[in-house]
């Protein structure tokens, strides 16, 4: 079985989100079950190094945007299909925003052209290759399956995933042409969404499988408090609709054998993970203590996370002797809130204003809890990761929250099921009720060690997950 993915971002090579942790994690879990996969990518500046590793085995002439040409290397055990095309790739800045954080206005042409491109490989565009399934991921590559059924070739199927459905790329129909997009498709049933053009609704239009990433995500979608406006369309398609959890590269992250901790350790050598609370905390400028539990944010700092509401919380924390540690970039707003709080209260408060792969180990490593009081969460990565850190969750009950954490509540303590802490109100009042849960539970060692046991037992690899997607694409080509 042969699967091409579309994707703009890929870890290790260039990462925002959860989503990079996903397509570059999944494909190594896919190839011992059978499935051979392939990524396309741009060829944004963090790749270049490798474009003269590749060949060059496509050129497209009419891509929106222009030209583009498509390099094949190997790295890391993935195969890559770069996109080179500077013109739309080439460029200081993020990967979707400039360095003012302002979305590139070009971004409709950047993601057509990759869309295009993913969709050109799929149809055979590469000597020698033809894919069984093109796996689209996220609004930045949701028109190639568009393109391909544009096509009018029912091979080969499609599937697209939604890791966030706030994201949905829409611009006005003045871009219709440009990305060479049929014009009578641009009514409701089709790519139209109130007048504008929306990517993800083309995908979810004309792709053959949708799938998101935790079950309680794709229950969520199909109502209108998480749905963003899709969950017609969604309930229409939710026949071929479903939820697939995602893992964790345990690999890269794994605490006996991770190079960005003080110390290594695993659930037979516990003990050792306070060497890492000692290293954090000196590292950030927080009073080195154990007589309360430190929490850590590790986020992209919005709304959407809540924590706007921790924020105000953070009294009431320190109040209960517990420290905090923020990692995090994102809104102004936040930004300033956490550097206030941290100001406010010297050595208990830390904020690092900034994204760095490395130190978001040593936090992982270093805090006892994880707190991630997200309003809508598809899936979140950082609460698997806490689990396999022995750093209990601390999560708001939406989405992937609910599916992967086990709250401490009377009955999962007795059954030594309890793995972190799950609450519903996402709110100041919400927050300070779950923290004191946290304070008094991180008081009772024999429990907390209990639960830290729980949770680095917790299954969070891709073995799982990785059968799912085999079983779907499988169920798809026969
Ligand atoms: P989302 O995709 O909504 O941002 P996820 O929890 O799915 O949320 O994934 C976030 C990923 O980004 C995790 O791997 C997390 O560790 C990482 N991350 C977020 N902010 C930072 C940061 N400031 N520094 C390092 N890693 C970060």
């Amino acid at each position: 079985m042969q699967v091409l993915m579309v994707a703009s971002e890929g870890a290790p090579f260039v990462k925002t989100g959860g989503l990079a942790d996903v397509v570059g994690a999944l494909p190594a879990a896919l190839s011992p079950l059978g499935v051979e996969t392939r990524v396309v990518l741009p060829a944004y500046p963090a790749l270049f190094p490798l474009l003269p590793t590749g060949k060059e085995v496509a050129r497209f002439d009419d891509l929106p945007g222009g030209t583009g040409r498509i390099v094949e290397v190997t790295s890391g055990g993935i195969t890559l299909f770069l996109l080179d095309a500077p013109q739309l790739f080439d460029r200081p800045g993020g990967l979707y925003v400039d360095e003012a954080g302002k979305d590139w206005t070009d971004n409709h042409l950047r993601f057509a052209a990759l869309s295009m491109a993913g969709a050109r490989i799929a149809m055979g565009a590469v000597d020698g290759y033809q894919p069984d399934v093109l796996h689209a991921h996220d609004w930045q590559a949701a028109l190639a399956p568009v393109y391909l059924r544009m096509s009018g070739r029912d091979m080969p199927r499609s599937v697209i995933t939604i890791h966030n459905i706030a994201f949905q790329g829409r611009f006005g129909p003045q871009v219709l042409d440009r990305l060479h997009l049929k014009t009578d498709w641009f009514h409701p049933e089709g790519l139209e969404f109130h007048g504008d053009l929306s990517f993800l609704k083309g995908a979810l239009m004309f792709s053959d499988r949708i799938t998101t990433v935790s079950p309680t995500y794709a229950r969520e979608i199909l109502t209108p408090e998480f749905g963003m406006g899709l969950e017609g369309v969604l309930q229409a398609r939710s026949n071929v609709l479903s939820g697939l959890l995602n893992g964790i590269d345990t690999d890269a992250w794994n605490p006996a054998d991770d190079a960005a901790l003080a110390e290594t350790y695993d659930v037979k050598t516990l003990k050792r993970k306070a060497s890492n609370r000692i290293a954090l905390s000196e590292r950030l400028g927080l009073q080195v203590r154990t007589d309360g539990p430190l929490f850590c944010v590790i986020s992209r700092l919005t709304s959407q996370k809540g924590l706007d509401a921790l924020l105000e919380a953070v009294p009431h924390l320190v109040s209960r002797g517990a420290q905090l540690a923020v990692l995090g970039t994102g809104q102004p707003e936040l930004e300033q809130g956490f550097r206030d709080a941290a100001e406010l209260n010297p050595g208990q408060v830390a904020a690092y204003i900034g994204y760095d792969e490395p130190l978001s180990h040593l936090f992982q490593a270093g805090s006892d809890a994880i707190l991630i009081p997200s309003r809508f969460e598809p899936c979140g990565l950082t609460q698997l990761y806490g689990l396999h850190y022995g750093t209990l969750p601390v999560v708001a009950r939406t989405g992937g929250l609910a599916d992967t954490v086990i709250d401490a509540n009377v009955a999962a303590i007795a059954a030594k099921a309890a793995t972190g802490f799950v609450f519903s109100d996402v709110s100041a009042v919400g927050l300070a009720a779950v923290i004191d849960r946290v304070v008094d539970a991180y008081a009772d060692t024999k429990l907390w060690q209990a639960m830290q046991r729980a949770a680095m037992r917790h299954p969070v690899s891709w073995e799982s997950s990785a059968k799912a997607y085999r079983d779907l694409y499988s169920d798809l080509v026969s």
